[in-house]
C-alpha cells in the first residue's frame, strides 16, 4: 500500500471566476427559496381547501357502526390521515421485507401509545397559556381542544387538522425514506397510533353504544374526562398510561371539575 497521497489541488481559482462562481450559487439559492415559498403556498392553499369548516354535522347522530365510519371517511379531514397513512404503508413495503427489528419496533410503540396520549394529552391539548410553553401549545393544540370540550360531539372541531397531520407525515416520510427499513416501519406505526386515536376518539362521541368490554371502559373513561374533571382518563385508545400514572380514580372519588362541562384544567 502506498503511503503517498495523491497531491492536493490547491484552490488557484481567479478572483473573477471565483465572484462569478459567487454570484451563479446565490442565484441558484435564490432559484431554491423562491421555489420553496411557491411549493409552501400551493400545499398551505390545498390545505386550506382540505379543511372546510364547516358545518360538518354532529358526531352523535350516527348510530351504529357503519354509520360512524360512513361520517369518519366522508369529513374532510380524516381521509388526509388515511392517505398519509397509505403513503407511509407503500414506503415501508417498497423497503423490503419485515424482520425481527421491525417486530420489536412496531411492538415497542404500541407499548408507548397510551404514555404517548397522555403526555400530549396533558402536557400539550390542556396547555394553557399562562407560560410561554403553555402559550405555543394553546396556540398549536389547547385552543383546539378547549373547542372539543366546549362542543364534544360538533364534528367541525373533531379530529387532527391536515395542516398538523402534513407536517408529521412530511417528517415521517423523510425519515422512512432516508433511514434504515425499520425507521420507515417506525414512521408507519406513527401514522397508525394517530388514526388510531383519531377512529376510536370519533367513536366514543357517536351515538354507538360500546358493547365489549374494553370500549366500554375506554367510552366510559373518556367522558367521565370531559363531564367529571378533566385531569382524570387522560387515555383513548387504552386507559393503561391512567392505571400507571394514577389518573384512573373511580368516579366518585374525585370532585366535579368547576369546567368539566367544557374547558381546561383548572388553575393549580
Ligand atoms: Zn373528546
Ligand atoms: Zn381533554
Amino acid at each position: 500500500m502506498s503511503t503517498t497521497s495523491a497531491p492536493v489541488r490547491t484552490a488557484a481559482v481567479p478572483p473573477r471566476r471565483a465572484t462569478l462562481r459567487r454570484a451563479t450559487l446565490r442565484r441558484a439559492t435564490l432559484r431554491g427559496a423562491t421555489l420553496h415559498r411557491i411549493v409552501l403556498h400551493g400545499v398551505t392553499a390545498a390545505v386550506a381547501r382540505l379543511d372546510q369548516p364547516g358545518p360538518h354535522g354532529r358526531a352523535s347522530d350516527a348510530t351504529t357502526l357503519r354509520a360512524a365510519a360512513g361520517r369518519f371517511v366522508s369529513h374532510p379531514r380524516p381521509p388526509v390521515l388515511m392517505g398519509v397513512v397509505a403513503g407511509l404503508a407503500a414506503v415501508r413495503l417498497a423497503r423490503g421485507r419485515f424482520g425481527r427489528t421491525d417486530a420489536v419496533v412496531a411492538v415497542s410503540m404500541a407499548a408507548a401509545q397510551p404514555f404517548v396520549e397522555w403526555a400530549v394529552h396533558r402536557g400539550i391539548l390542556h396547555a394553557r397559556p399562562g407560560s410561554r410553553a403553555g402559550a405555543v401549545c394553546y396556540r398549536i393544540a389547547g385552543w383546539g381542544h378547549e373547542q372539543h370540550h366546549r362542543d364534544p360531539t360538533n364534528m367541525d372541531t373533531m379530529f387532527v387538522r391536515p395542516q398538523e397531520v402534513l407536517d408529521v407525515g412530511a417528517v415521517a416520510l423523510v425519515v422512512a425514506l432516508s433511514g434504515p427499513p425499520p425507521a420507515a416501519t417506525a414512521a408507519l406505526c406513527t401514522g397508525l397510533g394517530l388514526l388510531a386515536y383519531d377512529w376510536t376518539h370519533f367513536l366514543i362521541h357517536t351515538g354507538y353504544r360500546p358493547r365489549g368490554r374494553v370500549y366500554r371502559r375506554i367510552w366510559r373513561n373518556h367522558r367521565l374526562h370531559h363531564f367529571r374533571n378533566e385531569r382524570y382518563w387522560l387515555g383513548v385508545t387504552s386507559n393503561i398510561g391512567d392505571v400507571l400514572l394514577g389518573t384512573n380514580p373511580p368516579r366518585d372519588a374525585v370532585p366535579v371539575s368547576p369546567t368539566a362541562a367544557y374547558a381546561h384544567l383548572p388553575a393549580g
